[in-house]
């Protein structure tokens, strides 16, 4: 510790990133996130200045981060929670909640922050949607994604947004990936992407800023930046596989520096070359209910888990 010093004043570094042979002090890696991400964003094409986007916070260090980042940088960004009613013993989406609430508190007074409840919007939350024997924990997780993608793509839509931003870091993404290509999962690794553009039957824009980024260093961007997050994982991703992936690539990335970056970045230039042509998406039709893009005829998957005559099965 201390052997580092910040590579643009010279001053004791706070970081040392190794994979972009890279030490910094506290005010210059708030700067050097700050302005990468901007890259990133005009990059990807992500989204404009004009623009109004929609972050999904979770009370984690990575999307408090991004919202704190992008109103840094000047851009018109909302925050939204979505409360899944996950108690576990710990009260986890009670205090998440907290988290979040507390974080805008300080925020200047045009910058909103939209809360949905999910209990009392649909009479049941994620523990009670999953049900209580089927499936156990990998049900549940599968059933909180469907309810949280299609609860941002509903809001952004109904409010109006241009985007919904989250908070997937490089070690997130680089996790899905080997998952992905471990299976060789083509339909999912020709969507995997820092950006899926809008489409019809009200599909919003989703965009990840923060894809390039360590959780390191999202980590330490939270702490530098006195941001109080929610330490805790969520009490159901234990055990969860790609916790294992993510053991995998951190212990190559010890070995040798710039492992996950590459696997990611070389697996977008690929895709940009359209390496699985033919994997279009399947034909989209508007769910019979909400109206929302689904690939089955009738009620989307959202639909039919809410359905209020399915409620106390299981
Ligand atoms: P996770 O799937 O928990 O790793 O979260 C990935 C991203 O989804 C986070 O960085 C947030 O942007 C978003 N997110 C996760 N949970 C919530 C939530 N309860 N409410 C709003 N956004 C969330
Ligand atoms: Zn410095
Ligand atoms: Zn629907």
């Amino acid at each position: 510790m201390g052997v580092h010093r910040c590579r643009k004043c010279a001053a004791d570094s706070v970081i040392n990133m190794p994979q972009h042979r890279l030490a910094l002090c506290a005010s210059h890696f708030v700067e050097w996130v700050e302005k990468s991400t901007l890259d990133f964003i005009g990059k990807h094409r992500m989204f404009e200045p004009q623009d109004r986007v929609l972050v999904a916070v979770s009370g984690g260090k990575d999307s408090l981060s991004l919202w704190r980042i992008l109103l840094n940088l000047g851009f018109h960004a909302d925050g939204l929670y979505i409360d899944l009613g996950i108690d576990a013993g710990c009260a986890y989406s009670k205090r998440s909640g907290d988290y979040v609430r507390n974080f805008a508190q300080n925020l200047a007074p045009d910058v909103r922050l939209h809360i949905l409840d999910l209990a009392s919007a649909y009479g049941r939350a994620v523990p009670e949607l999953a049900g209580r024997r089927a499936g156990g924990r990998k049900k549940l997780c599968s059933v909180c994604g469907l309810v949280k993608r299609h609860e941002m793509n509903r809001i952004a839509h109904e409010l109006g947004y241009d985007a919904i931003v989250t908070g997937h870091n490089l070690d997130d993404e680089a996790a899905v990936l080997f998952g992905n290509t471990l299976r060789w999962d083509v339909e999912y690794l020709v969507r995997q992407s820092p950006v899926l553009p809008g489409a019809a039957l009200g599909l919003a824009k989703r965009v990840k800023p923060l894809a390039r980024f360590y959780e390191r260093e999202t980590a330490a961007y939270a702490i530098v930046s006195n941001i109080d997050y929610i330490e805790d994982e969520c009490p159901f991703s234990k055990g969860a596989t790609s916790i294992r992936y993510k053991e995998v690539l951190n212990s190559m990335e010890a070995g040798s520096p710039g492992t996950k970056l590459q696997f990611y970045y070389s697996f977008l230039r690929a895709r940009k070359k359209e390496i699985f042509p033919g994997y279009d998406r399947p034909d989209l039709q508007p769910c019979e209910k909400c109206g929302q893009a689904t690939g089955i005829p009738g009620l989307c998957a959202f639909c039919r888990l809410t359905d209020p005559e399915k409620a106390g099965g299981q």
